[in-house]
Formats: structure tokens, sequence, C-alpha cells
């Protein structure tokens, strides 16, 4: 079994991305500079965009954090990204999700411009990955592509079963691996809630992708011996023993699961870095391509 590090494979990538900005700003350019709308104190997403931000600070990228209270109203939260959008000196918008009851994900996501969208949730977006165009990648399934790279984890022709088809995660990572590039190229089997033989369509799988948000899901008679096994989820549990009076458990039992398997990512220290990597990759491809324009 060989451990799928995201401390290894993001350092990585956020060191060529350090390197890219220092060569932009050497040439008297402005670096890239994503803007960050958090809603309310839900303290997962304090502590992603804390994340997110640190990092950008980290390869010296300009960051901006907006924050607004949990009753902002939609149209006030539609005003502040269409803001953003006129604003030349942001490459990249991010709407931290979930959002209030009261507002709907779906039409801010729209409201983003696509040549923004670093998240890679606008239906522009979804609709380019759908169709193999050059296209802002969702972050977490593209910090997972990133991953494969690093470590060079051959996929061709392997069967890969993805659980969990949501419009962030599971169906757009089904779209890269089924997809003609270096790391897809597998037969994909998508699964969700209702699907029947769960275990039994597992079973085949040379790659599992979990991500459906169920601790420990994934345990080991449904992995086949030698399978790569990426785990995607996040969940806090309860933990009176832990500091912050719980921990972050991920969607596979890693204990039982990790001898069965040839590679395998921890949580955490896995996937979330990566998720992260992918944003930022994203970032400096919004900030190339409004350079470029500006040039023409
Ligand atoms: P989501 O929108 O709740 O989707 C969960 C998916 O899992 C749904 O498609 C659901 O099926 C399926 N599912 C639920 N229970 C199942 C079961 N027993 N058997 C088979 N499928 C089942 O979740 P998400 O946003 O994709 O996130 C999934 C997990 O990844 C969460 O733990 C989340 O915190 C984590 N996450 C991590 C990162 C990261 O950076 N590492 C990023 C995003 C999300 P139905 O469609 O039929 O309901």
């Amino acid at each position: 079994m060989q451990l799928l590090d995201g401390r290894v494979a993001s350092k990585a990538v956020k060191e060529q991305l350090k390197a890219e900005v220092e060569k932009i700003v050497a040439t008297g350019a402005r670096a890239p500079h994503l803007a960050v709308i958090l809603v309310g104190n839900n303290g997962a997403s304090e502590t992603y965009v804390a994340s997110k931000v640190k990092t950008c600070a980290e390869i010296g990228y300009q960051s901006t954090m907006v924050r607004r209270d949990l009753d902002i109203t939609e149209a006030d939260l539609l005003a502040e990204i269409q803001k953003l959008n006129k604003d030349q000196s942001v490459d990249g918008i991010l709407v931290q999700l979930p959002l209030p009851k009261h507002i709907s994900e779906q039409k801010v996501i729209a409201a983003i411009d696509p040549t923004k969208d670093v998240d890679g949730f606008h239906p522009v977006s979804a609709g380019n990955l759908t169709l193999g165009m050059p296209t802002f990648i969702p972050a977490t399934p593209y910090g997972i592509m990133l991953m494969l790279e690093h470590y060079q984890i051959p996929t061709k022709g392997k069967h890969a079963v993805v659980i969990g088809r949501s419009n962030i995660v599971g169906r757009p990572m089904s779209i890269l691996l089924s997809g003609n590039n270096p790391y897809g190229n597998c037969t994909v089997t998508l699964c969700h809630s209702h699907t029947p033989n769960l275990q039994d369509i597992c079973l085949q799988a040379d790659i599992i992708v979990a991500a459906l948000g169920r601790p420990g899901f994934v345990q080991p008679e449904m992995v086949k011996d030698g399978a790569i096994i990426i785990d995607v989820g996040i969940t806090r549990v309860e933990d009176a023993t832990a500091k912050k009076g719980y921990r972050i458990k991920g969607d596979v039992d890693f204990e039982a699961v990790a001898p069965k398997s040839s590679y395998i990512t921890p949580v955490p220290g896995g996937v979330g870095l990566m998720t992260i990597a992918g944003l930022l990759k994203n970032t400096l491809v919004a900030y190339e391509n409004r350079q470029e324009d500006l040039r023409r």
C-alpha cells in the first residue's frame, strides 16, 4: 500500500504556481487575484475559506475576502457578485457553499462571470467539461486528477467506481475519469443512493472514488485486492477526546481498507489539500486568459 499524500502532491503544485507568479510579478505585472465571498459564520466554511486565503498569500496571489451576514438578501448577494464580475482586478470569484436556505445556490452560481468561475460550478463550465472542451474543472475532481498525475497512477482501461453523483464532486469526477485524457480513459460506473448491489459493483472496481458523505462507508469487504482508493469524504464526527470536540472522518474505513489497497488517500491530508491546489490552478488560468484578452 502506498499513501497518496495530499501534503506532498499539493506542495508540488503550490511550488510550481509560486514560481509562475514570481515570473509574472518580475515583469511588473500584477499577481493573480482571487475573491472569496463568505456568507454567515459556519465553522467548516470559515476553516475552508481561511485555508484558501492563507494559501493565496503563500504562493503570492492577491486575495479579497468579502464577508456578509447570514441574513443578506439574495438580491444583495447577486449585486456583490456583479461588482466582482465588473472589477477588472479580480480574476477568480468563489462563493463558499453552502448558502443559507433563502438564497438559491443555482442563481448565485449562474450569476458569476463564467470567465471568473474558478470553482467550475457555472453551467457554462459544466457544459464545456461534458463536451471535453477547455474549461474550469470543479476544484475537488481537478485536485484528484492532479493527485493521480503527481503519483503517475496509470488509469487507462481501468474500471472506476464513483460513489456519489453531486455536481461538485461525483458527476464531474466520472466525466474526467471516463474522458480521453492522460489520467482518464477509465470505464466508469457512477453510483448513488438508489444503486442496488453497491458492494458487488465496488468489488469489480480497480479505482474507487468515495464521495457520499457517510463516514467509514467503504469497508474492506467492498474492496478488491490492489484497488486504488480515493476518499473525498469530509465529515465532522463528535469525539469528546479530541481537542476541538470532533474529528474529521472520510468515507472510507482507512485502517481496515488500507492493507487491501495499492494506493489510498488519507483523511485529513488527502483530497482536501488537492482541492485548494485545483482552485489555485484555475485562478492562474483565469488570470492568464484575462491578460490575453487585454492584449487583444
Ligand atoms: P452530496 O451533494 O450530499 O452528494 C452525496 C452523493 O452521495 C449523492 O449523489 C447521494 O446519492 C450519494 N449517496 C449518499 N448516500 C449514499 C449511499 N448510502 N450509497 C450510495 N450513494 C450515496 O455530497 P458532496 O457535496 O458530493 O460531498 C460528498 C462528501 O465529500 C462530503 O463528505 C463532503 O464534505 C465531501 N467533500 C469534500 C471535498 C474535499 O475537498 N475533500 C470537497 C467537496 C465535498 P443521491 O444523489 O441519490 O442522493
